[in-house]
């Protein structure tokens, strides 16, 4: 059976946006990171990480400190009771185009392949327009943390929420589910 999972962006939504992080003693999570996942983990979804890091491309970031990065990462929520599904990263630069790269959805086709996603209830988080995108062109629900980007600068079609932070985003994820639950009866 595919799953619903939550796609999560890295920088500016699970953790401060650093500007091509290096170091995993440098990791600040964000407000409401734990409390939104906490929520989204007990109704049931399956969290991947999808994380553009044209850092790597650049050599600005080292694949030995990324490892270490999401190993710190997935240790901390997991303390928590927080499992983190997968890490997908996209090392391509900027302007590469590259299927992997957000906007693109490349990282959750392939969470698809290796998991099997249930796309139409499942959700993309994260704080740009490209996260927005790529979670519309896979057939999800989007959100987007407030804060790094308008919405109304952007080409890309309009998120389905707009939210404060993560624990926000949650909360209307737990309503938008329970609506739909509701109708189903
Ligand atoms: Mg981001």
């Amino acid at each position: 059976m595919a799953i619903k999972a939550v796609f999560l962006d890295r920088d500016g939504t699970l953790i401060v946006d650093k500007i091509y992080l290096n170091d995993v003693d440098k990791i600040q999570y964000l407000e409401g990171t734990f409390e939104g996942l906490k929520i989204l983990s007990d109704l049931g979804f399956k969290f991947f990480v999808v994380t553009n890091q044209s850092g790597l491309a650049r050599g600005i970031v080292q694949i030995e400190n990324l490892d270490k990065i999401h190993a710190k990462i997935k240790d901390d929520f997991a303390r928590e009771g927080i499992i983190i599904s997968r890490f997908y990263y996209a090392p391509h630069m900027t302007d590469s185009g590259h299927f992997s790269r957000k906007p693109n959805p490349g990282m959750l086709k392939y969470a698809d392949y290796d998991y099997g996603i249930d796309f139409k209830n499942s959700w993309m988080i994260g704080d740009r327009m490209l996260d927005v995108e790529a979670g519309h062109r896979a057939g999800c629900r989007s959100i987007i943390l407030e804060g790094t980007e308008k919405v109304e600068e952007s080409n890309f079609k309009p998120p389905e929420y707009i939210a404060k932070n993560l624990l926000d985003a949650a909360n209307f994820i737990r309503n938008a589910t329970k609506t739909h639950s509701q109708h189903l009866k």
